[in-house]
């Protein structure tokens, strides 16, 4: 298993590579504050040196909005309300402008239904990032619309594995957090073997349609062979 500084650097990459336009990460709160640093750094550090910036130094960024729950019980819609209009506006200092919704499990409905129009036709360039420390209580159609990237193991049961929403034309898209969360999932329960090795055999067949899709692009083909996998569980 890679230790949570190898995840790190390997977020920090991949974002460097090919930026997402919305992430969930599942992290605990100790190691929060690390992530969101590290996701800072890679989405709007302009400079090579990585030492001269502000978002390298943690000053306050315009291009870098971050709420979270305080004292209140939830998150409502009011709190995301203008994350739409600011979306609209190029950001300042920065490739990117980012929008953070950290304790992201506990964003009212209203809420999550406010970003979920966000993530599905994001103006660009802009990023919404989710942290959260239960994957599970975050609305699934927002959960699957976001890569999903986690930084703790999930205790037994606690990660849901969802199906696409085979209706939705891009539904290949969410393969991604579909096989995390398979995967996950067989971490979780190494000691429960036949449970395990049922969900091996899902993973497996994820994977093999999935190169399926590659090479053929035939997503029907990859839908009935998924559809199956899924209602075997
Ligand atoms: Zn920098």
């Amino acid at each position: 298993m890679r230790s949570f500084e190898e995840r790190l650097a390997d977020l920090e990459a991949s974002v460097r590579r090919r930026r997402g336009h919305a992430y969930l990460v599942e992290v605990s709160r100790n190691d929060e504050r690390r992530v969101l640093d590290a996701l800072r750094r890679a989405f709007l550090c302009t400079h090579p040196d990585g030492q001269s910036c502000r978002a390298c130094t943690g000053a306050p960024h315009p291009d870098w909005t971050e709420i979270e729950l305080g004292s209140a019980r939830s998150i409502g819609r009011a709190e995301v309300a203008d994350f739409p209009t600011r979306a609209l506006v190029p950001p300042l200092l920065a490739p990117v402008r980012v929008f953070v919704v950290r304790d992201a499990d506990r964003m009212t409905p209203e809420a999550s239904n406010l970003l979920l129009k966000l993530v599905e036709e994001p103006p660009d360039p802009v990023v919404v990032v989710l942290t959260t420390d239960g994957v599970h209580d975050v609305l699934p159609t927002l959960r699957s619309r976001c890569r999903w990237v986690a930084f703790r193991d999930p205790s037994p049961g606690a990660v849901s594995t969802q199906a696409p929403d085979w209706s939705q034309p891009d539904w290949a898209e969410s393969l991604g957090p579909v096989s995390e969360g398979l995967r996950a999932q067989v971490r979780a329960l190494e000691g429960n073997s036949e449970t395990a090795r049922r969900l091996i055999g899902q993973w497996d067949a994820v994977v093999s349609a999935a190169l399926d899709l590659e090479q053929n692009a035939n997503r029907e083909i990859v839908r009935r062979r998924l559809e199956f996998c899924f209602d075997r569980g």
